[in-house]
């Protein structure tokens, strides 16, 4: 039972540890998870407001475009001022071109000028409805990169506008800065783009890592490309936290339920609550008569995975961890419960005979415990005898005002398991005991040990010159019964009368005994 109580705690601090492990990498990966989510939703979110900003500032650059193109029919001289206010009122543009004959003609920023298109911009197809270039920088700002853009005249072959118009990543710089999760944006028109990694242009190929989102406007050919971090070390850092802190508590927790549940001194009081205690009786024959005159009632437990445990292993641990008085008083409960029926079976002055552990003997509620057992019973019926061990009585000399008591309280008290103990012979003097049970391992010896016999012989004189009645435990064969009978034994008990038995059948019990050794 304590091999087995040590390996409980074991199994309930196994158990806490791997339940701790199991909600700590549990609650680590969900927090990963729902991170990630959000990231993800924060990346698109991103992305769509940036390819809804864009494409409309450029259908609305299309539009005012729209209105400067019939501009090219007429002479630079005629629509230059025209073409330098609208330039000024359009955001984020630096100069309008007229382009006829696939020469820019007139610039709002520079008056008339007479320069091929395809010298201006080489990259430019001018026969596409819309083409788009990304400039390092123009005349007028070399170093400030800028998007050209040529918009074809549908009705005029060669003929239409081109602008520039100032790309200004910095405000993304600053919003990507600030969440630790975007490393950046980049802009992308053919195989040039321009990020926020730096202020120069540079080749797609040169882009560093892969886009996290990637988006292509509708009407102009330019791409965002979103660029972010896979997980930031916040994130780590806090799913790590968060599983430690979860795996702590459940572990606790676990250890704390299953402590409660599995520790087997609370098993004893789960078991007392579940009913799995129950009580066998043994008859006590008188042996000169060989007829019952009382029984000794032993406690069972079916445990409901365990099976039987011995009396042995449970009462010694109920001692151990200080539970021996519920035991007990859980015993005189079940007693109380049988003795109305014990009652037809066995006549008025039936002994009844009750183990009480030494734990229990020197509780303080004992004498309360022990009237209100007696009271318990049906009134002047049996005769409780009390089995104490002789052990007990070397231990504690302050038990002769209490057997004192316990004999004017009308109980009587028998020595258990006499000869087991150490020399006690001196405290059968002191103390006025009723009966005296002699150990089954003397009994035993009986016919087979010849030596033993002295010693029982002597154990029996003592007895009779201290006027003490005898009861044989372990009385296993006829042979045994003649020995202790012609030795002058008062009582018998043992499987050669019965073996323990539950109420039921001690109820309907019939002795065989008696037959036979005649
Ligand atoms: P015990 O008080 O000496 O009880 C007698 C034991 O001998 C019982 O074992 C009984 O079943 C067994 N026995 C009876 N006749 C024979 C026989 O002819 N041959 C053999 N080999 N054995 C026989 P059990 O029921 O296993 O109880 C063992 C011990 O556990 C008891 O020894 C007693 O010290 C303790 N015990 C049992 N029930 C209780 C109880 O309700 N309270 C307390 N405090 N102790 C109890
Ligand atoms: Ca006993
Ligand atoms: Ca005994």
């Amino acid at each position: 039972m304590f091999t087995r109580y040590f390996s409980t705690s074991r199994k309930v601090l196994t158990g806490s540890i791997l339940a701790g492990l199991l909600v700590a990498l549990l609650c680590g990966m969900l927090q990963f998870f729902l991170s990630y989510h959000k990231r993800e939703v924060r990346f698109d979110t991103l992305i769509v407001d940036l390819r809804v900003y864009m494409e409309s500032y450029f259908s609305e650059l299309k539009t005012s475009i729209d209105t400067l193109q019939p501009f090219i029919l007429d002479s630079c001289q005629e629509v230059r001022d025209e073409l330098t206010s609208r330039a000024a009122f359009s955001l984020n543009v630096r100069a309008f071109l007229l382009v006829k004959d696939n020469v820019a003609f007139c610039s709002s920023a520079t008056g008339a000028m007479n320069t091929p298109l395809a010298e201006l911009i080489p990259t430019l197809n001018v026969n596409k409805p819309i083409d788009m270039a990304l400039l390092p920088g123009t005349p007028m700002l070399p170093h400030n990169p800028a998007i050209a853009i040529w918009y074809q005249n549908p009705l005029v072959k060669g003929g239409g506008v081109f602008t520039s118009i100032n790309i200004n990543l910095t405000p993304y710089l600053l919003y990507t800065a600030r969440q630790d999760e975007f490393a950046g944006i980049a802009i992308i028109i053919g195989d040039t783009a321009l990020s926020t990694d730096s202020n120069r242009l540079v080749n797609i190929h040169d882009l560093h890592g892969t886009a996290t989102r990637s988006t292509t406007l509708k009407d102009v050919p330019l791409t965002i490309n979103l660029y972010g971090q896979a997980w930031t070390i916040d994130e780590i850092l806090f799913a790590l936290f968060f599983g430690l802190i979860s795996g702590i508590a459940a572990g606790t927790l676990s250890y704390y339920i299953l402590s409660i549940r599995l520790s087997p001194g609370k098993e004893i009081l789960t078991a007392i609550k579940q009913g799995q205690f129950y009580v066998v009786y043994q008859p006590v024959v008188d042996a000169a008569k060989l007829e019952m005159s009382g029984v000794e009632v032993l406690m069972r437990w079916k445990h409901p995975t365990m099976g039987e445990i011995p009396p042995d292993a449970f009462i010694n641990f109920a001692e151990a961890q200080k539970l021996i008085v519920p035991l007990t008083l859980h015993l005189f409960e079940l007693i109380g419960r049988d003795a109305p029926q014990l009652q037809t079976v066995l006549p008025a002055g039936a002994k009844l005979g009750v183990n009480i552990a030494p734990g229990h003997l020197h509780a303080d509620s004992f004498k309360d415990d022990m009237r209100q057992f007696g009271a318990s019973l049906p009134p002047d019926h049996f005769q409780v005898v009390l089995e104490i061990t002789e052990r007990d009585m070397i231990n504690q000399l302050e038990a002769a005002p209490l057997f004192e008591w316990l004999q004017h309280e009308g109980f009587e008290i028998a020595i258990d398991d006499f000869g087991t103990g150490h020399s006690a012979l001196i405290y059968l003097e002191r103390f006025t005991m009723d009966y005296l049970k002699i150990d089954r391992g003397f009994v035993n010896a009986i016919g087979t040990e010849t030596v033993t016999s002295p010693v029982l012989d002597a154990v029996l004189t003592l007895a009779r010159r201290l006027n003490m009645v005898t009861v044989a435990e372990g009385v296993e064969t006829p042979e045994q019964a003649a020995w202790l009978r012609e030795h002058g034994v008062n009582y018998l008990q043992g499987y050669w009368i019965s073996r323990p038995m539950p109420l039921g059948q001690f109820l309907k019990w019939q002795p065989d005994f008696v037959k036979d050794s005649e």
